[in-house]
C-alpha cells in the first residue's frame, strides 16, 4: 500500500487561502495526483468561507484582522482534519509556513505585522501531539 502523508491543500493549489488564492508547488501537486498525499484546509473544514479576512493567533484564542473570534472555527476545522490524517493511516504532514492554522515552529504573533513567533499551527499541534511527522513548506 502507498504511505500516505498529508499536505495542506494551499500546496496542492487549492485555492483555499484567505485571500483566495493557492501557494501550488509542483512537486506536491504531483504528490497527489500519484496517490501518495491528501490534501485538507482545516480552516474552511471549520466552516470559515474563502475568501475570508486573516487571522492570527493571539494567546489561546485565534482572532481576525478586525477582531473577529475564530477560535471555535480553527478547533472545529483542526479536529475535523486530523479525523483524515487518522483515516488515512498518515504518519507524515507536509504544511504551509507560518500559517496559524498549519504553520511548523514559526508563526505570526497576532499582531499583523508580519512578525512571527515561535509556535506552532492549532492543526499541527493536533498532529504532533499524535506524533505524525510534520515538515514546513514555504
Ligand atoms: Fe493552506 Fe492550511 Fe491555511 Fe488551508 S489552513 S489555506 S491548507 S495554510
Amino acid at each position: 500500500m502507498t504511505k500516505k502523508v498529508i499536505v495542506s491543500a494551499c500546496l496542492a493549489g487549492l485555492n483555499c487561502r484567505y485571500d483566495g488564492d493557492n501557494k501550488r508547488r509542483e512537486d506536491i501537486v504531483e504528490m497527489v495526483k500519484r496517490g501518495e498525499a491528501i490534501p485538507v484546509c482545516p480552516e474552511q473544514l471549520g466552516g470559515l468561507s474563502t475568501p475570508r479576512e486573516p487571522a492570527e493567533a493571539v494567546e489561546e484564542k485565534v482572532l481576525t484582522i478586525n477582531g473577529r473570534d475564530v477560535t471555535f472555527e480553527y478547533s472545529r476545522g483542526a479536529d475535523e482534519a486530523f479525523l483524515i490524517t487518522q483515516m488515512s493511516g498518515a504518519t507524515e504532514a507536509l504544511l504551509k509556513s507560518k500559517s496559524p492554522m498549519c504553520g511548523v515552529g514559526s508563526v505570526y504573533d497576532g499582531s499583523f505585522t508580519g512578525t512571527m513567533k515561535n509556535d506552532d499551527g492549532i492543526f499541527t499541534k493536533l498532529l504532533k501531539k499524535a506524533g505524525i511527522k510534520v515538515t514546513p513548506v514555504d
